[in-house]
């Protein structure tokens, strides 16, 4: 690749919506354009480190044995409302009509259509397992597109399923999808932890999210610093070991609270910890409202209340249906009187002489008994963890560092063959249905998480596998003709010996080149000026270590492969 042609439009800032390390620098780079909303030309610098970890994948999946095909992006309506997801995936299904007024979605993923492949064409047992994936563009209407290519509308996937006959096949597809994965991203040279996820309405143990540590991840994880286990908080369980507490207290009083609606301003206000303030958070569960305690120095964790009640879709109320059913504003909400069901963390069994919203507007009680004052529907593991509970495995300390998902592996069991009735028959000629497992990695998030671990102050630091050229060249003078001949002779080398390189022809100051070759991230540079040719030598510089050397003209291939070597391994070694 020549600089002088090639298309690296590359910005000396970074445009101002641009939030984190990654999205600006794949802007600034030239390596991604916003064409509108989470939706991105890829340029071919980008495109490049995208096909590089295509490629990693690839070979992986190859070796788990999982064949790759493509399915179409378009998807009749009919398929999902099999599944039932066609109410249920909601808004993030981007929906349209053709010309006959048939209903049609972009695909965010493909069970229904890989399910609906296979059950029409797989008989027998003798035909299973069926391991197939894809790489493809996928389509989800996002709420809040942002962080670039992190969580785009449009973005590449890497989707896989299996089929298998029995709950052993499963297991071991699943186990070579774990397996693949952790190949994937320790090749990729990302630093990054398998954590147990949630399941949702599925429920067992097998889903897995590979989460790339970053400070900028929009997940956290739950991390034993004793034991191996690893989970999203989503997920991770809170272990109460506490007695249900038998104090009694003085009768609930009402007290006026004006314009306290946060647990900080009504603790200020009545002088009382947080910890002795309930938290009532007003939910809505397929349609129908239901409250939440917490104690205020907690949070609610809403998939765990969503697995609780076993429901589809559970989302915080509007102001509308927290007037409704507390007959007060946001904010006044309390335990005592309400006549929606009431769902408490464990934690708060026999609380006695809490604050809490009274109902009414700039008002809240004191004095309140849980048992005594109000109707509890049940007590469960219903808030986030914190640093300060323990590892819910060991009982050893725990972390919660962030987290980026690139990658979720999941056992479905049953869930589209039954919906779709996906069967096959047995050796005893007997139906069954077939169990299935889904696989995702998220391509273009990939490279964005890669460049969000990789970077400084000058630009990307691109990891060797991932890296859209490997060395850049730069000849400083290409106005002078013995440099110039020069640098083409060591250009046509690197690229006999194997490597991408991207030599940078044009006529600009030495100043903007050194800029851009950092900007740009190859973890090989190479510069070519006059004054070391005349002293027989080129310059070297490793990208990641800031690193400089010189490397001799003569004898060049040697020195070169010896130098690029001891990069690789440094950058291995970075690796731990
Ligand atoms: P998230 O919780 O981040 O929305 P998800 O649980 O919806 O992810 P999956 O349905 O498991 O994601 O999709 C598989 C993979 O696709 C994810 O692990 C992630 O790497 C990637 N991915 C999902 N949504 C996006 C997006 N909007 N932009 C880029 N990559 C995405
Ligand atoms: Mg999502």
């Amino acid at each position: 690749m020549r600089y002088s042609t090639a298309y690296i439009p590359t910005l000396k800032e970074s445009p101002a919506d641009a939030e984190v390390a990654s999205h600006k620098l794949l802007l600034r780079a030239g390596m991604a354009r916003r064409l509108t909303s989470g939706i991105y030309t890829y340029l071919p610098l980008g495109l490049r480190a995208i096909r590089n970890v295509e490629t990693i994948i690839r070979e992986e999946m190859e070796k788990a044995g999982f064949d790759e095909l493509l399915m179409p992006m378009v998807q009749p309506a009919d398929l999902w409302k099999e599944s039932g997801r066609w109410v249920f995936y909601g808004k993030e299904l981007l929906r349209f009509k053709d010309r006959n007024d048939r209903d049609y979605c972009l695909g965010p993923t493909h069970e229904e259509v890989i399910t609906d492949l296979v059950r029409g064409e797989v008989r027998s047992y003798r035909q299973l397992p069926v391991r197939l994936y894809q790489i493809q563009s996928k389509f989800r209407d996002e709420v809040r597109p942002r962080f670039g290519l992190m969580r785009g509308r449009e973005f590449v996937m890497k989707d896989g399923y299996s089929f298998d006959a029995d709950d052993a096949g499963a297991d071991e597809s699943y186990k070579r999808m774990y397996e693949a994965y952790t190949a994937i991203f320790r090749r990729l040279g990302l630093r990054f932890r398998a954590v147990e996820a949630d399941t949702g309405s599925i429920g067992g143990k097998f889903s897995h999210e590979f989460m790339v540590l970053a400070d900028t991840g929009e997940d956290t994880i739950c991390a034993c610093t004793q034991c191996d286990y690893a989970a999203n908080v989503e997920r991770a369980e809170v272990l109460w070991k506490g007695e249900p507490c038998t104090d009694v207290c003085p009768a609930m009083i009402c007290v006026d609270t004006p314009g306290a609606h946060t647990v900080d301003d009504v603790a200020a206000m009545l002088k009382v910890a947080p910890s002795r303030v309930i938290k009532t958070m007003i939910f809505v569960a397929d349609g129908k409202p239901v409250a939440v305690l917490v104690r205020g120095d907690r949070e609610v964790n809403d998939i765990k209340l969503k697995n609780l009640l076993k429901a589809q879709e559970v989302e915080l109320a509007g102001p509308e249906t927290v007037r409704a059913v507390t007959h007060a504003p946001v904010g006044f909400a309390g335990p005592a009187g309400l006549e929606i069901p009431v769902y408490a963390d464990q934690e708060l069994q026999g609380a006695t002489d809490y604050v809490a919203g009274a109902n009414k507007g700039d008002a809240h009680v004191m004095h309140l008994d849980l048992r005594r004052d109000a109707a509890v529907t049940a007590y469960a593991d219903l808030r986030c963890i914190t640093p300060d509970d323990a590892c819910p495995r060991c009982g050893g300390r725990i972390e919660l560092p962030k987290g980026i998902e690139v990658g979720h592996i999941f056992k479905l069991g049953l869930k589209y063959s039954e919906a779709m009735h996906a069967v096959f028959l047995d050796e005893n000629g007997k139906e069954r249905y077939m169990i299935m497992g889904c696989y995702g990695i998220g391509v273009s998030r990939v490279v964005a998480a890669a460049i969000e671990q990789n970077n400084d102050e000058h630009g990307i630091i691109f990891p060797l596998p991932l890296a859209p050229v490997q060395c850049i060249l730069l000849c400083l003078d290409p106005g002078k003709e013995d440099v110039a001949a020069r640098a083409e002779e060591l250009y046509a080398h690197l690229q006999a010996a194997g490597l991408s390189v991207l030599l940078d022809d044009r006529e600009e100051r030495p100043g903007v080149k050194f800029k851009d070759a950092d900007l740009l991230g190859a973890p090989m540079q190479l510069i070519v000026g006059g004054k070391g040719l005349a002293r027989g030598v080129v310059e070297c510089k490793d990208r990641r270590t800031g690193e400089k050397g010189e490397l001799p003209l003569e004898g060049f291939a040697d020195a070169f492969a010896a130098w690029a070597d001891g990069v690789r391994r440094g950058w291995e070694n970075s690796r731990g």
